[in-house]
């Protein structure tokens, strides 16, 4: 999915609506980007509202290379904590490779 939307195939609320997900723009310290929360089949991605236009696109990105990896799903919270580091680059590396596939 994530592919088609860098490709300009879908849309952003196309994507959203496939993945159940709702967006929300919030007020969030200036360190954090974005999160997403999974709950009760939706997902529920916040972004920090006083990013610029790019970095609230980029971390949508972010959050939703979370969730079409499936990393949000896990039971077991301490171990999803654990793993919190590599998910994050993982997030960043699948859309690179992406990124990679469109371009080349
Ligand atoms: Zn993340």
């Amino acid at each position: 999915m994530l592919t088609q939307l860098l490709k300009g195939v879908i849309g952003q609320d196309d994507i959203l609506r496939h993945y159940n997900a709702s967006l929300t723009y919030v007020e969030m310290p200036c360190a954090i980007r974005g999160c997403v929360h999974y709950y009760k089949g939706i997902y529920d991605i916040l972004i920090n509202k006083d990013l610029s236009y790019y970095k609230k696109k980029k971390t949508l990105l972010h959050e939703l290379a979370h969730i079409e990896l499936n990393q949000l799903c896990q039971s077991n919270k301490d171990l999803f904590a654990f793993f919190i580091d590599s998910y994050e680059d993982d997030a960043d590396r699948y859309i690179e490779k992406i990124k990679k596939e469109i371009t080349d």
